[in-house]
């Protein structure tokens, strides 16, 4: 195999801070997939399983159109609930489409261990050292811990020019992916704190929480930029799924989650579904206006959370709306369901204010 090019599938903006670590790691030329459009879903659609979850025919769609522009080493990295038995069966459909390439999977069956990232990367890299690994490791969690840490403070502002405060985002992006010292990713970081504090903001009219399912919390596209569309209501948002929240906080949080919601549910029901009772419980205590839950069309444990949530919604007097993501959904259907929703909570928090 010559011109070894590898690609990976999309999740959000984390691409930018995989595409250094996987290129420092390897030596090897590393290309994003092509962004997601229309075509990218369709193409997954096409050649997964009709039942499947959503995340894996966008990971199949990105894949295909990786392998089309010549990428020849695809990796997985997903893990947890169905996502960690994605590979083989997406290794099996690319190769019975005669695509020729390798696929390494970080995540194996659900689990990760530092032996099992260290040989992938040997088989790859025989150079690389275990100290390099460990180096690179570091780095890319320090980058995406400081790169979420910015993204909670930019979802709750409203900033009076929004499309500057994006551009803002892209430049602390471009400045903290390919930084090399933890000293100077942190100054990076504090630099563009202080600047996201300058950015001059109004203050918003509603807060809503999002929860639900990882995928469709993380990867705008697959929601129709959902975050983006509450924004021109003015509205703050909290949002507690991100990488590093998988990494660390979920961990951190496994037994308060479970106690916290002892009166709702007995037992771990898969993947987020326990947090998100936790967290909509969380949500209502910090005076939040309502909550969106988003998940994709079958997803088993966030279909079975939600008469959960309806009854909390009902006993703690929340507003909860449910979204439902495929392949056929609407992009003017969400939009006309967020106008709603919105449209409602403010009406509340009107006549709320109106009996003070
Ligand atoms: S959380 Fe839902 S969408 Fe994600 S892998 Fe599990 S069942 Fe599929």
């Amino acid at each position: 195999m010559k011109n070894k090019i590898i690609s990976f599938p999309h999740i959000g903006d984390y691409c930018y801070f995989v595409k250094p670590f996987l290129e420092n790691l390897t030596s090897l030329n590393v290309k994003f997939a092509p962004p997601i459009t229309k075509k990218t879903i369709e193409l997954g659609s096409k050649y997964s399983p009709d039942t499947i979850c959503l995340p894996f025919k966008y990971n199949v769609g990105n894949y295909i159109e990786a392998l089309e522009e010549g990428a020849n080493i695809l990796f997985q990295f997903g893990g947890g609930c169905r996502y960690g038995n994605y590979a083989p069966l997406q290794k099996k459909i690319l190769k019975d489409l005669n695509y020729d390439f390798e696929f390494y999977e970080l995540i194996k069956n659900g689990k990760t261990s530092f032996s099992h990232i260290y040989k992938t990367f040997k088989s790859i890299n025989p150079e690389i050292t275990k100290s390099k690994l460990i180096k690179e490791l570091i780095l890319v969690f320090i980058k995406i811990m400081l790169y979420d840490h910015l993204e909670h403070y930019r979802r709750k502002k409203i900033p009076i020019e929004p499309e500057k405060f994006k551009k803002l985002k892209y430049k602390f992006i471009n400045n903290l992916k390919s930084q090399k010292n933890i000293f100077r990713i942190l100054k990076t970081y504090f630099i563009y704190r202080k600047k996201y504090k300058k950015v001059r903001c109004k203050k918003p009219k509603l807060k809503i929480g999002l929860i639900g399912e990882l995928y469709t919390s993380m990867e705008p596209f697959s929601t129709f930029d959902l975050e983006e569309e509450l924004k021109k209501y003015d509205v703050s948002i909290k949002r507690y799924t991100t990488v590093s929240y998988l990494l660390i906080y979920k961990k951190i949080f496994n037994k308060i989650a479970k106690y916290k919601v002892r009166n709702y549910l007995k037992y771990h029901i898969g993947a987020d579904a326990t947090y998100n009772v936790y967290r909509t419980l969380k949500l209502k205590e910090k005076g939040y206006d309502g909550i969106i839950h988003t998940k994709p069309f079958g997803c088993t444990p966030e279909v079975g959370v939600i008469p959960i949530l309806s009854k909390i919604s009902n006993e703690k007097n929340i507003p909860i709306m449910f979204l439902s993501f495929d392949t056929e959904t609407s992009n003017t259907g969400i939009k006309t369901r967020v106008e709603a929703f919105v449209d409602m909570l403010m009406m509340r928090k009107e006549k709320k204010s109106e009996k003070k």
